[in-house]
């Protein structure tokens, strides 16, 4: 994992995206760190900072319970590519697309990338459910708090306090010392007021 040494840095330039990470098939753990391993080892994609991973119940048909985090990256990949990216790594797990919102071995979603707005079915952003699921908000609020989402005008804390911590269930943190310098890479975020 890359450290987050050099706080000189511009904050917007690359620009820095936050990605959700779940699994519930498989040994979601083991598959969840091997995807931030991955990412940090990938050209153009420098990761600052993962959350702990929260035991959630799952959204959707039966299924068995989901092992959630969020990190944050800086990247010098547009957004298509690195979304791109993120499926390549989906598939390498073994992810099939089957039911909507289904079981999957690892689930990689783009929830912000700078401040960037962008509607297709492709890809959006920010991440449509991004401000209603849980979640996705505490992992998130937990490295990035002051990230204002660029469409709503909130932080990240505030949305996280709206929609309080439902289904969520257990967490785990890999390194108490994650923690400390995930908060690190949340000063390096652009003030948007
Ligand atoms: P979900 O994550 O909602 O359960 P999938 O992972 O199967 O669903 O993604 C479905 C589609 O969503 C993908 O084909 C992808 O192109 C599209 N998509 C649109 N915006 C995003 C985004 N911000 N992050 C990830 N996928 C996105
Ligand atoms: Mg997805």
């Amino acid at each position: 994992m890359a450290e987050c040494t050099d706080l000189s840095i511009s904050p917007s330039d690359p620009p820095l995206a936050a990605i959700a990470l779940g699994s519930n098939l498989g040994e979601p753990l083991r598959q969840l760190r091997s995807a931030v391993q991955m990412l940090a080892q990938t050209a153009g994609i420098d990761v600052l900072a993962y959350s702990p991973w929260y035991c959630t119940i799952p959204v959707g048909p039966p299924q068995p319970n989901y092992w959630n985090g969020c990190l944050i990256a800086r990247v010098q990949l547009s957004p298509w590519a690195l979304l791109k990216t993120l499926q390549r790594i989906e598939v390498h797990f073994g992810r099939q697309r089957q039911e909507h919102w289904g079981a999957r071995t690892l689930d990689l979603d783009l929830l912000l990338y700078g401040d960037r707005v962008i509607t297709t079915a492709e890809l959006t952003l920010p991440h449509p459910r991004l401000a209603e699921r849980p979640f996705v908000l505490v992992p998130l609020a937990a490295i990035a708090p002051h990230w204002r989402h660029p469409l709503l005008g909130e932080t990240i804390q505030t949305l996280r306090e709206r929609v309080g911590d439902a289904g969520i269930i257990a967490v785990l943190s890999d390194d108490a010392g994650e923690t400390t310098f995930a908060t690190a890479a949340d000063r390096l975020l652009p003030e948007r007021h």
